[in-house]
């Protein structure tokens, strides 16, 4: 399959362009395009068959479902039951933006989509290209991120290329995604609403509105095959690069004393550091930079994650220090990265 490759400016998009992405959708063909989060594949979430043709691009597991985007708010009525009135009050804050809330489905709403769950996730994109895209379509878009499964999610059309390029229809290509790592997904079907994945909405920002919100369980440990995590894509590998990732997690001058003594035992492999702004190790094959707090990070860390696999890395050290608000998301991603291979600096 050849894939189409169309280049849009977000800051003056070309609607007719958009227009034939959008007839594209709706005629049950893939379109990746950018997200504030990540690259989304899309599909026309009402046609099974184009929902299939997702999970068959990626390799993904048919029992993680997918989430449904919408460009408006009010749309998402088309495909939940009821719309409780705290999840009202989390649109009105956060809609659009990087939440996704897990409601009950409507019947008609295929098993495909939904991996057979009797809920479904919902989400507005706030990135200008991908609503036009949206409400050009005219249907609800269901989209994954734009990767092979168990890559790095795509933040730039250059990813999505590497991994899609061929299996696919076309990618729109709107420029770099502004938070880098995907949604916050809330479960809302519950009777206390549950963070399953923290992203681009932080905990403390949802607590505000919703002070009961708890963060689920697995959202920090690795998922045993026995176990069934509420949201089904918690318990596959995920972001890994084909390079090893090691993370080093506490006081960040500890952290950096720990990676140097690790370097030096490492032998016949090419070794990269993931590094906050102010490091420096001599010793390291290539080095880079992770920005200046969490929220640089989140942007980065795919991008990066690829870059070392692109520079012949076998070998990465993430540093990663403080797991407040963007630090969850990026803490959750880097552990899932390493296989939960952590190594903690502990105070003295
Ligand atoms: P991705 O599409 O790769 O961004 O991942 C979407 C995430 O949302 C996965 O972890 C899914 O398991 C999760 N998800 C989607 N729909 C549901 C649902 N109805 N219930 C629980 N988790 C869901
Ligand atoms: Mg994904």
């Amino acid at each position: 399959m050849e894939t189409k490759i169309v280049k849009i400016d977000p800051q003056h998009i070309d609607m007719e362009q958009i227009a034939g992405m959008g007839r594209l959708l709706a005629a049950g063909k893939l379109v990746a395009f950018p997200t504030e989060t990540v690259y989304g594949l899309g599909a026309n979430a009402l046609d099974e068959g184009a929902v299939k043709r997702i999970f068959a691009a990626k390799g993904r597991p048919s029992d993680n479902p997918l989430i449904v985007h919408f460009a408006n708010a009010a749309d998402i009525k088309t495909v939940v039951r009821e719309i409780p009135e705290a999840a009202l009050r989390l649109l009105e804050q956060f809609s659009p933006g990087p939440l996704t809330i897990i409601l009950k489905k409507q019947p008609h709403l295929n098993d495909t989509v939904t991996a057979g769950l009797d809920s479904v996730a919902v989400r507005i994109p706030a990135n200008p290209v991908a609503r036009a895209l949206i409400a050009a379509a005219g249907v609800p878009v269901a989209a994954p991120s734009a990767n092979l499964s168990g890559k790095p999610s795509p933040t730039r059309a250059a990813h999505v290329i590497a991994d899609m390029d061929g299996r696919i229809d076309a990618i729109v290509d709107g420029g770099s995604c502004a938070v880098g790592v995907e949604s916050t997904v809330l479960d809302m079907t519950g009777a206390r609403p549950a963070i399953l994945r923290p992203g681009g909405v932080t905990y403390a920002q949802i607590k505000a509105v919703l002070p009961d919100v708890q963060i689920d369980a697995h959202v920090l440990q690795s998922v045993g095959a026995a176990e069934t995590p509420k949201s089904p894509g918690m318990k596959y590998k995920h972001y890994a690069p084909d390079a090893e990732v090691i993370v080093v997690e506490g006081d960040i001058k500890k952290v950096r004393g720990k990676i140097e003594e690790l370097i030096k035992g490492v032998q016949q492999k090419r070794v990269g550091v993931l590094a906050m702004d102010g490091a420096s190790y001599p010793a390291a094959d290539l080095v880079l930079s992770a920005g200046a707090d969490n929220r640089d990070y989140a942007n980065r860390l795919f991008d990066a994650l690829r870059e070392f696999d692109r520079r012949q890395i076998d070998l990465v050290f993430a540093e990663f220090s403080g797991d407040m608000d963007y630090g969850l998301a990026v803490k959750n991603r880097l552990y899932k990265a390493a296989g939960n291979h952590i190594i903690h600096v502990r105070e003295k």
